[in-house]
This record gives structure tokens, sequence and C-alpha cells, in this order.
């Protein structure tokens, strides 16, 4: 197969990016499960927005300090000066957020957050955002999604990617030929016995990015949520109870039902609070009472969440939820420039995958939606840049039938894959 540009990921990375590409440019995205099943459908708390410029430096502030100031200041700048500019084209392209009674936008707090500066819809924001923007990428005649293909592995000569290969739907192993290459495959959360994220999230990007010698950053900056509900059957995704319900009032009770910790420090910090309250108190989890939140503003707000404890056997409106910290998110990842580009020519990262440092240490709460779709954007317009021309040489690059074979055993590629990535993670904290 041959194709323009290849898109491997179809978050709301993936689908910016390929919705701010040429149009005469054949791109083709393609997605390991079916294409709702991404961690950006998932994303409940909200989108972070530069209100005005009053909020400038607190905003900075805040997103560096959770960061423990390990954070790009470039990069920083850019995701806050650019929110505006992105929050105004998703509303144009008719994705809604809360507003209030004069038709202002409603602005929403999380942990970390000095300020009320988070856009909302419901507590389903990432499936209102991604939704749209898959409906508008499937409006392009010249972008085709591909759902349950799977990248396997980079197509690379002289440091220059030239496609992937790729798993199809009906299990046969090729090669997909493209001029440029952009990774958009999420986080590493598949990898972990607890994770909130998907779990065919499994960091597939920053294995082959490893393999072929493509830098990368901060692998070992891995974000574990310090609220998800809790559940004895950890083969099930954990559930995210927002950061949001905490910012509107929620609170933490020890196994004596007493506050034990500010709800509102950020993520790290709390998480580690919460795993001490629990070594402590000898106990799996710590409790969560929403009986402070208003009853409309928990239905309104949070309709999600209720349903699900709901499900799950709790009555938010009359009982405390039991809850436990769970790995959520990857600051790390493939290195990039502030326009996407990796240490390997023809080769981009937009997304979870990436890291251009613009989240340091630990990730402010709803920065990551606003991130992904601000540095996809740059990687979209400098691609769109550049005239890449496939060099001839590759033109006729397919791998044979016989250096296939080695991809053909599935399970035993995704275990290489994750020692690989969990190795790594476990040198480089060893090191520090
Ligand atoms: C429960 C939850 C709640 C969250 N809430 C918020 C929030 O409120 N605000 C916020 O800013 N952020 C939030 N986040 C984080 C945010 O959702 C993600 O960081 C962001 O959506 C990542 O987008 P992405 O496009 O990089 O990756 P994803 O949306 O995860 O998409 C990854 C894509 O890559 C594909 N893929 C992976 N490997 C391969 C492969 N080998 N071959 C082909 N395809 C592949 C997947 O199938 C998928 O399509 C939340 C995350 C979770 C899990």
């Amino acid at each position: 197969m041959k194709t323009d540009i290849l898109i491997v990921g179809a978050g709301c990375a993936g689908l910016y990016c390929a919705l701010h590409l040429p149009k005469e440019k054949q791109v083709l995205i393609i997605t390991k499960d079916a294409v709702r099943h991404s961690d950006s459908f998932l994303a409940q708390g909200g989108i972070c927005m530069l209100k005005d410029d009053s909020d400038y430096e607190s905003y900075f502030e805040d997103t560096m300090r959770a960061g423990h100031y390990e954070n790009n200041p470039e990069s920083v700048e850019i995701m806050i000066r650019s929110s505006q500019t992105v929050v105004k084209e998703l509303i144009r392209l008719g994705i809604s957020f809360q507003r209030e009674e004069n038709g202002e936008l409603s602005f929403t707090r999380e942990g970390g957050h000095s300020q009320k500066r988070i856009l909302f819809h419901e507590d389903i924001t990432g499936k209102e955002i991604t939704s749209k923007l898959l409906e508008r990428v499937k409006a392009r005649p010249n972008v085709q999604i591909l759902e349950y293909a799977a990248m396997l592995d980079l197509l690379s000569e002289d440091n220059c990617c030239y496609g992937a290969v790729v798993r199809l739907p009906d299990g046969t192993v090729t090669t997909v030929l493209a001029e440029t290459t952009v990774l958009a495959c999420g986080g590493i959360g598949g990898l972990y016995r607890y994770t909130t994220n998907y779990r065919h999230l499994t960091g597939d990007g920053i294995a082959v990015a490893f393999k072929h010698g493509v830098a990368l950053e901060h692998i070992n900056y891995v974000q574990i949520h310090p609220t998800t509900l809790y559940c004895d059957k950890p083969q099930e995704r954990s559930f995210l109870i927002s950061e949001s319900v905490r910012g509107e009032g929620a609170v933490l009770y020890n196994k004596n039902m007493e506050r034990f910790v500010d709800e509102l420090l950020p993520r790290d910090i709390l998480t580690k609070k919460i795993y001490e309250q629990m070594e402590k108190d000898q106990t799996p989890y710590v409790w969560l009472s929403m009986e402070h939140i208003p009853k409309e503003e928990l239905t309104v707000h949070f309709p999600n969440i209720v349903k699900h404890c709901r499900e799950k056997g709790y009555d938010v409106f009359r009982e405390c939820i039991p809850v436990v910290p769970a790995q959520h998110y990857f600051m790390g990842g493939i290195r990039i420039d502030l326009f996407g580009r990796t240490s390997m020519g023809q080769l981009y990262a937009v997304g979870e995958t990436a890291c251009n440092g613009v989240h340091g240490r630990n990730r402010l709460a709803s920065n990551s939606l606003l991130e992904s779709l601000v540095f996809a954007g740059r990687a979209a317009e400098e691609i769109t840049r550049q005239k890449a021309v496939m060099p001839v040489k590759r033109q006729g690059h397919m791998l044979s039938e016989e250096s296939l074979l080695p991809y053909q055993d599935e399970e035993a590629l995704a275990a290489g894959y994750k020692k690989t990535i969990l190795n790594e993670i476990e040198r480089l904290n060893n090191y520090v």
C-alpha cells in the first residue's frame, strides 16, 4: 500500500492533525481498535483555555509548578497562547461547551489550578470534542480511516522513515509506504495492571521508536491519577472520578471517615498522600464523598460519573465511594521539537506519544487535550510547509514476505515491546 501521509492513531491528536493537512494529500489513518476506542473519547474533566491575558502568568505558573519546573517553558507558552485560537476553532467545528445563562463560556477548576479556566461539556468533554473531529475527518475525501489495523514497526533507512509495517484487519501483515509518517499512538496504560486507559494503548510508538534509535524523552515520567473507582478486578479499565468532582467540593476520607488531605493538591502529591493513608489504614482504597456538592450540580455536571457509580452499586447522593490511584497519563514520549519533528527524518509524533516537555514531570489537569491539539496542528502546518518527496529508491521498498515473517506472532511481538518499554522505564528510575 502507498499513501502520502500515514497517521498511526485516531485519537484527538491524529484526527486534528489530519484535518489540518492539505486536501490534495492522500492521508491514511490507521487505528489498532475501533475508531471510537481512544483515550480522547474518555476525557471527562475538560480542556484548559487562557480566559484573558490577566490569567497568563497564573496559568503558566500553575503548569510549571505541577510539572516541578522541569517543563519546557517555550512549549508551555505556545500551548497557553494558542489555546483561545484552538477553542475558537473547536466551537466553529460545532463542538459545544457549557455556558452561563448569559451565554458566556462556563469554566470549572481542577487540582493544581489556582483559577477556574477549564471548559467542559458535562463530564464527557473528550467524547464531545473527538466525535465531532471524527465527523469532520470522515467528511474529507482525501482521508481514509482504517480500523483494526495495527502499526507493528517503522520502515526506515539512513534515519529516514518511509512508512510502517502494518497488520491489516484480516490478519495479513503488509508494508504501507508513506512520504511522511505521524505517530499519534496515545499513552502506555495498557502495560499496567491498574489503568484508566484503554487496554490496547501499549506504547507501540515508543517501542518502535526505541528500536530504531529515535530519541525519547522522560519515558519514566508516568502519571498516576489519584482517584479512580476501586474495583477488585484489575483487568477491567479503572473508571476515572474526574478531578473536577474534587474541584467542585468532593472530599477524601480515611477509614474512620476523617478528612486527611487537601483534595486539590497536584496529582502526584495527592497520589502519594492517598497511598500513605491506605498503608496506614491497611485498606485497598480511601473514601470519596460528594455530599457537599449540590445535587443539581452533580446531576448536570457529572451525569456519567453518577450513572457509572450507580451501575456499580453506589448512590453518590447518599454514600461515599471507594477510590484508588491508577496509571493515567504518560508525560514522557518520543522527543519532538515545537513542530512535532522527531530525530528521524519524515517521522513526526503528536499527542500523548510525543514529548515536547510541556508537562515536565507531572501534567496539570486538563492540559492534555489542549497540548495534543495545539501541537498536532503545528505538526500538520510543518508537514504542509515541507515539500517532501519520497526518495525514488524507497518507492519500491516493500519488505519481502520473508522479512515480514517475524511480525506474524502477535503475542510475542507485543510481549517484546512491553518488556522493552518497562525495562527502559525501570532503568531510568534506578538511574535517578
Ligand atoms: C479516563 C481519562 C480521562 C481523561 N480526562 C482528561 C481531561 O479531562 N482533560 C484532558 O486534557 N485530558 C484528559 N485525559 C488525557 C487525554 O484524554 C489524552 O491524553 C489524550 O486524549 C491523548 O490523545 P491522543 O490522540 O494522543 O491518544 P488517544 O486518544 O489515546 O489515541 C491513540 C490512538 O492510537 C491508536 N494506536 C495505538 N497504538 C497503535 C498501533 N500500534 N497501531 C495503530 N493504532 C494505534 C489507538 O487505537 C488510538 O486510536 C484523560 C484520559 C483518560 C484515560
